[in-house]
């Protein structure tokens, strides 16, 4: 199965509005009157029209997504409290050179719980073990033993930074740099705390229990504010980020909030109508089945699938009805699907005139 996000360039999760405009770009870079004599470029149309034909239509969209050959529906990313955060944690800050004894906040901590499905459907209520680094009982944070104070740093007089100039042709040119005694905290401790190390923070084994909402999906991150390390010098404490692994399911393929799953229809059911189960998150659901019902149909049940994060409502369960043929037939069944062909005017059996046509066209 081709795939026809590539085809068009566009992401999994690009709008209809992407969709069309890549389309439009591609069509008219590989229509046949603009490439007379390239096959390819007529190939390469063929392609990019089936591509837009299938993801254009929600409804076909959502099948190739949930059935299609490509690995569907790889984990969104929901945000829930402002990943800038994370960001400014990674870049901001500690840059060197202007860091004087200022509060630095704490450093942001990553953690990861891996659901089931059904885990990620309902809810759950998880212990995450984490290890950070907390404020010094001891000497409070201060990093300086009980009973003293950390002084202001003798080389750069509490600046943190270590002022020189130069004297070059384009004039006096002034370079600062971190003071290496203090490292730019413009302050030392003399006798430092003995259960930090003068460091005022010590690593401290937590177990913190973490409210996993109804529907999170794979690859989401929840963010507990101020669950991370300690700020220092009276800084923030930083936040406690958890990843969510969502296990692939056996029976259940997820594609935003909702869920597909193929279904084997009996053949009789299939032709004459009547019923048949489907899995739901919420077990077994017998639905009804059409007279005349063809393979590769298929049923939606609203509300089954997964519950909207940020909302009410769960999406919609897509049963994709698969009719099965029947094997290893008992010489009855046999008999009574003979009889079937023989009104229905099908040729059937071995030996029957169906190879014989087919090595007849071989010849
Ligand atoms: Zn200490
Ligand atoms: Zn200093």
């Amino acid at each position: 199965m081709a795939d026809h996000y590539g085809i068009l360039g566009v992401s999994r999760d690009a709008s209809a509005e992407e969709i069309k405009r890549a389309y439009r770009q591609l069509a008219r870079r590989y229509h046949p009157d603009a490439n007379p004599d390239d096959p390819e470029a007529a190939d390469h149309f063929k392609q990019v029209n089936h591509a837009y034909e299938v993801l254009s239509d929600p409804d076909k969209r959502q099948r190739y997504d949930m059935f299609g050959d490509e690995r569907a529906g790889a984990g969104g990313f929901a945000d829930f409290d402002g990943i800038s955060d994370l960001f400014s944690s990674f870049f901001g800050g500690g840059m060197g050179g202007r860091a004087r004894s200022g509060p630095a906040r704490g450093s942001d901590v990553l953690a990861e719980i891996e659901l089931t499905l059904e885990e990620a459907a309902a809810g759950v209520e998880r212990e995450v073990e984490i290890t950070t680094l907390q404020g010094c009982p001891d000497c409070h944070g201060s990093g300086a033993a009980p009973g003293t104070f950390p002084t202001t740093c003798s080389d750069c007089g509490g600046t943190g930074e270590l002022r020189t100039v130069r004297r070059t042709m384009l004039g006096n040119m002034m370079t600062a740099t971190t003071c290496p005694r203090c490292r730019g905290r413009g302050e030392e401790i003399l006798t430092p705390c003995r259960l930090c190390s003068g460091a005022g923070r010590v690593p401290v084994e937590d177990t913190l229990s973490v409210h996993v909402p109804p529907g999170v999906d794979d690859g989401a991150q929840l963010r507990v504010s101020g669950r991370g390390e300690a700020g220092t010098r009276g800084g923030r404490a930083g936040d406690l980020y958890v990843g969510i692994r969502v296990q692939p399911h056996d029976v259940f393929r997820r594609v935003g909030d909702d869920l597909g799953c193929e279904v084997p229809l009996p053949m009789t059911v299939a032709a004459l109508g009547g019923a048949v189960e489907v899995p739901t998150l919420d077990g077994a659901e017998t639905i009804e089945i059409e007279p005349g019902t063809q393979s590769g149909e298929v049923v939606r049940l609203r509300g089954r699938g997964m519950p909207h994060l940020n909302g009410r409502g769960r999406g919609e369960l897509v049963a994709l009805l698969k009719v099965e043929t029947p094997k290893d037939l008992t010489p009855e069944e046999r008999d009574l699907l003979l009889r079937f062909a023989e009104l229905h005017g099908d040729e059937v059996g071995q030996g029957s005139g169906f190879f014989d046509k087919i090595k007849e066209a071989f010849k």
